[in-house]
């Protein structure tokens, strides 16, 4: 069997979106899982859209979630480069090589119809179709404006196979002449693409289904120079659910939809890898947990779906959790660290309390720090809170629980959650008061805070005993 290679080819806009990220992870796994080649290419033609520093942002992106690739840009590689910037020449070449076929034209009407994104085109008249040699030459030679368009058959349909969708048939009459330079002498993507998977052997091309349609426009540049088709492999639609519970093509208003996006709000690479995989394919088994080995051995093509997915972020929440959770404390503390830094200035007494107080309780990363706000500091808060009815307090108990709480905390030494926990529920026993009211007194005495993460004896665990003291006191002072 042949080796497969496979190839990611964004356009650097600058953003590392959802989609194009399952559709690099899609073709790296079909790649890895024949151990077959993944190659990375850049498609940076359309000059008026080049946003510096594009590139960079996908090799990241690529490098942080473990897609390594085989030839690139930054790596090179037989067939380079891989900057469609810098091919110019080699499009050229073939270009003229259709005109020679008569395969494709001159074309000096001066409109360039706009390509749309997914490599759809309006119409020509084909009216520079079939001028005479003469004619060409004439206008050639006037250094007149030109940009290369495809004859495109007039009679017939094409069809091609998509391993996901199945046959595709397309009218040829309903097909454009495309252009393949543009007059700036730069290729379009339809061109250029066909051209390097060609010269870098790709031949199992994976992309967005928005190309399904304008692919028997490739299928007739193969035809023309004679070449073999790529295998293709059409993504399913990613859709994102709408508050009225519809849904439609996911973009910004479903929530953070760039891979730089989700990482900011605390999602972990790996769980967004993860959950992108999900997104058109399932596993032939009902486990959900993947690391990217894993899904380089399991992962078979056979299985991607053709129908949409749909981008649930509680889903994707509840996988990051699990990730999450997965962690030892210490690897938590390295990824929750930024986090911890936007509210906390100075360091906690027990970092290691505060860690272990948060990894079960958080699901993304950006809850912490309105989770640990209060230990940067004692919020000032409504000192009537003490009072409550349902936790049988009145400011007159809440008194005589801190005052006699303050006491016995003063000759602990082993300041942590057990001891802690142990010397307040003595001392409820001793003061003839339900425990729940000792702790709720103390949890808003320590914490500010009605609703907290841990209760009071893990918060005094993380604050140490000089501090946890010291905001008993506060407000005790003020009952
Ligand atoms: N540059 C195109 C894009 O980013 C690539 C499409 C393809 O993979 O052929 O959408």
């Amino acid at each position: 069997m042949k080796e497969i290679v496979t190839r990611f080819a964004p356009s650097p806009t600058g953003y590392m979106h959802i989609g194009n990220l399952r559709t690099a992870l899609y073709s790296y796994l079909i790649a890895r899982h024949s151990g077959g080649k993944f190659i990375l290419r850049i498609e940076d033609t359309d000059r008026e859209r080049f946003v510096a520093g594009a590139e960079k942002v996908i090799i990241d992106t690529l490098h942080t979630i473990g897609l390594t690739y085989d030839e690139g840009p930054d790596i090179g590689g037989p067939a380079g480069p891989y900057r469609q910037s810098e091919r110019k020449d080699i499009y050229t070449h073939y270009a003229k090589m259709l005109i020679d076929k008569g395969c494709a034209y001159y074309c000096f009407c001066g409109k360039e119809e706009k390509q749309t994104d997914n490599g759809n085109f309006a119409a020509y008249n084909g009216h520079c179709r079939n001028l005479t040699q003469a004619e060409i030459d004439e206008n050639l030679a006037a250094g007149k404006p030109y940009v290369i368009r495809f004859k495109m058959p007039r009679d017939g349909e094409t069809t091609y196979h998509d391993n996901v969708f199945g046959d595709i048939t397309v009218e040829n009459n309903t097909m454009y002449d495309l252009i393949l330079i543009k007059s700036d002498g730069f290729p379009t993507y339809n061109f250029a693409h066909v051209i390097d998977d060609h010269l870098m052997n790709v031949n199992t091309v994976v992309r967005g289904s928005e190309y399904i349609t304008s692919t028997p426009q490739y299928v007739q540049i193969y035809r023309a120079f004679g070449w073999d088709l790529p295998e293709y492999y059409h993504l399913p639609l990613i859709m994102g659910k709408n508050e009225d519970g519809s849904v439609s093509k996911l973009s910004k208003r479903h929530g953070s939809v760039t891979f730089a996006d989700m990482v900011a709000n605390g999602y972990l690479p790996e769980a967004i890898l993860n959950y992108i995989v999900m997104l058109g394919w399932h596993p032939k088994d009902e486990r959900e947990i993947f690391s990217l080995n894993d899904l380089v051995e399991i992962f078979d093509p056979a299985d991607i779906r053709k129908s949409s997915a749909i981008f649930d972020y509680d889903k994707l929440k509840w996988l990051n959790a699990k990730y999450l959770t997965n962690m030892t404390t210490s690897e938590f503390g390295i990824v929750a660290q930024p986090f911890i830094e936007k509210v906390l200035t100075h360091e906690v007494a027990n970092f290691d309390a505060l860690l272990r107080l948060l990894q079960p309780r958080v699901q993304i990363l950006s809850e912490i720090p309105e989770k640990i706000e209060f230990f940067q500091a004692l919020p000032e808060f409504d000192i009537n809170l003490l009072e409550n009815s349902k936790k049988k307090t009145t400011l007159e108990n809440a008194k005589t629980i801190l005052k006699n709480a303050l006491e016995k905390l003063n000759t602990v030494d082993s300041w942590n959650n057990d001891t802690l926990f142990n010397v307040l529920n003595a001392l409820a026993e001793e003061l003839g008061i339900k425990s729940m009211s000792v702790m709720w007194v103390i949890r808003l005495a320590v914490s500010g805070n009605v609703v907290t993460v841990g209760g009071a004896t893990e918060i005094m665990e993380v604050l140490g005993k000089a501090e946890s003291i010291a905001r008993m006191a506060t407000t005790l002072e003020r009952l």
